[in-house]
């Protein structure tokens, strides 16, 4: 990156750039090359500001959210990535007198964490979220990915979405019926940034929030695993089936290859055992696509998004 463009970033973006950073410390794998510049972006305007220079300049950027579906290869990424923070991570009230009056909505900025999301509607009293319960991410990197846990996705409680999207850098809103959620997926256009999302919740009693918000966080300390760096299951599962049973199956459970490590506990789980390298983890993942396929003929898909 020429000094002149390094300059430039930092009065864009108001001194909140750090140069040369290790993914690591930004993905939930703690593995990673560097990225040439990290931003974090504190409101709409800045981001729009930014968005367009990186635009102009032809320089590839990268939403990081808390990078926990995130693989970023040892070589790093060419190009900058984007935190949004400050006003683009608040989460608020807004009561809709078009609701039903046991319903409200809330509004999240895209860099909020899914932690505060709950927390605020346990608050509240409102409920519908609480599936949602020990994903760590963000709420821009929950809708990318369309989240979900035990059969439900965050796809169903949206009422609309704000982004950021294309070269002209406009800001459109979505309602529900005009975006298209599939299982870990929601189609955008490619480079837009979720800026924001609504979500219609229902009133519930505050109790009974934490008892169900209790009850997902004890299923998930039981079936995965804890205590190690991961980045949450790394396979879709194929239609009907698990993709954790196929690499169990394949006997590739406890397989280690560096410091990464098919997790005993939860076959589709990949944990960095201490000292991993992302080429590690990405070896695991072709071995199992590899028997997966020999054994089944299945052609596993990985849902952790891979950046090099
Ligand atoms: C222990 C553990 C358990 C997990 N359990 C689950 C689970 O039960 N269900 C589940 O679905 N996932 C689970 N995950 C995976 C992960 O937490 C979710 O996919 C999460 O929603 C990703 O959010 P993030 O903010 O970390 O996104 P990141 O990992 O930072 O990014 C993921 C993708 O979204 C894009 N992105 C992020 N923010 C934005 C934005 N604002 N605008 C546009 N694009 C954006 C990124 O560019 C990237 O392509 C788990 C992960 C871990 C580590």
């Amino acid at each position: 990156m020429k000094k002149d463009f390094k300059k430039r970033l930092l009065s864009i973006n108001r001194g909140m750039v750090r140069f040369q950073v290790s993914m690591s410390e930004y993905t939930t794998f703690r593995v990673g090359g560097p990225v040439e510049a990290l931003c974090r972006v504190q409101d709409i305007t800045a981001l729009r500001k930014l968005c367009a220079f990186l635009h102009i300049e032809g320089i590839p950027f990268l939403i990081v959210g808390r990078g926990s579906n995130l693989l970023v290869s040892d070589q790093g990424f060419e190009g900058v990535a984007i935190i949004l923070d400050g006003e683009l991570a608040r989460v608020n009230e807004y009561p809709d007198e078009g609701l039903d009056i046991a319903c409200s909505v809330v509004v999240a900025g895209g860099g909020a964490p899914i932690s505060d999301l709950i927390s605020f509607c346990r608050l509240k009293g409102l409920g519908g979220l609480e599936f949602l319960s020990g994903i760590p991410g963000t709420v821009g990197g929950a809708l990318y990915m369309n989240a979900g846990a035990f059969g439900e996705e965050i796809g169903s409680r949206v009422q609309g979405i704000r982004i950021l999207v294309g070269p002209e850098n406009r800001i459109v809103e979505f309602k529900k019926s005009d975006l298209s959620f599939s299982y870990r997926r929601l189609g955008i256009e490619k480079g837009a940034v979720i800026v924001g999302a609504s979500f219609v919740l229902t009133g519930k009693d505050k109790d009974v929030i934490g008892l169900r918000i209790a009850e997902y966080l004890k299923k998930r300390k039981k079936t995965q695993p804890t205590g190690y760096a991961s980045a949450g299951s790394v396979f879709k599962n194929p239609p009907g089936m698990y993709a954790a049973k196929l690499v169990q199956e394949a006997g590739l459970k406890g397989k280690r290859i560096g410091g990464a490590m098919i997790s005993e506990k939860h076959a589709n789980f990949i944990v960095n055992t201490g000292g991993a390298v992302a080429s590690d983890i990405i070896s695991l993942i072709d071995l199992c696509k590899n028997r997966v396929k020999e054994m089944a003929g299945i052609d596993l898909e990985t849902e952790i998004q891979i950046v090099s």
